[in-house]
């Protein structure tokens, strides 16, 4: 590899492997790992943990003033060679992850001032590049001009069944029906919500895993980063 740093956007549906894939390039590269998804997760869990989703849904315009007092921070774990989700100082990483967030955090990532706010932080993050970031909009709205751009994809049961199996390796107790209704649900808002909707930028290049192991998935990435480093008009 040359000295020379990019910006890596990785964006496509839920539990695609989207995290797994990055988390590994990054180490590769030694580029930093940013799970963009892991705050809109803080988000929802700091608006179920203060009142503000009622019935299932945030209520947007209290959510909206509380967004000044919501901080969310990274902080590397040597232990799992990986960052931990901070909110407000607080490490959230397992609660993060529970289903009770899982079901709740679209309505949520689809509040125009919440993206707002999430945006800023990630372009700040990704400002002296040498950065993989994954979620759904990467490469469309927080870094436009990322010089590489990824779309994963994967058939819903094959995702569904993934997302289960590492559920249960956590110790969280789902059932398979719950989890594919999940995934199925948010591709659905994600796509079709009026701000920064999930969709592959014109110039990304698309990464169907549906049949490929992490290891295979992960050369096909590397290849993807050379091919750009090593261009002479780069
Ligand atoms: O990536 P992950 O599945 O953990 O993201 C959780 C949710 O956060 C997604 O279902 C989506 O609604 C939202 N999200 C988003 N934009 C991003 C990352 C995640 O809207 N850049």
């Amino acid at each position: 590899m040359t000295g020379k740093k990019i910006i890596v956007a990785v964006d496509g549906h839920s539990s695609c492997g989207k995290s797994t894939l990055s988390q590994q390039l990054a180490a590769k590269l030694g580029y930093t790992y940013i799970d963009s998804g892991a705050m809109y997760r803080a988000v929802t869990l700091y608006a179920l943990k203060n009142g503000l989703i009622l019935s299932g849904k945030p209520d947007k315009n209290k959510l909206i003033a509380h967004l000044p007092s919501i901080s969310i921070t990274f902080r590397y774990n040597p232990a799992e060679q990986k960052s931990d989700t901070l909110l407000n100082g607080e490490n959230v990483e397992k609660a993060i992850r529970e289903p009770i967030v899982s079901n709740h955090v679209s309505p949520v990532a689809a509040i125009k001032e919440v993206r707002n706010a999430m945006v800023k932080i990630q372009q700040k993050l990704g400002r002296n590049k040498g950065i993989v970031m994954d979620g759904r909009d990467i490469g469309t709205v927080v870094y436009p001009h990322a010089e590489l751009k990824i779309f994963m994809t994967a058939s819903p049961d094959i995702r569904a069944r993934r997302r289960y199996d590492e559920l249960k390796n956590k110790g969280i107790e789902v059932t398979y029906d719950e989890i594919r209704q999940n995934v199925e649900q948010r591709d659905h808002i994600d796509q079709n919500r009026e701000t920064s909707p999930l969709k592959k930028a014109d110039d990304a290049v698309v990464l169907d895993n549906s049949h490929m192991t992490p290891d295979e998935q992960l050369q096909w990435a590397i290849k993807k980063v050379n091919e750009i480093i090593t261009k002479d008009d780069y």
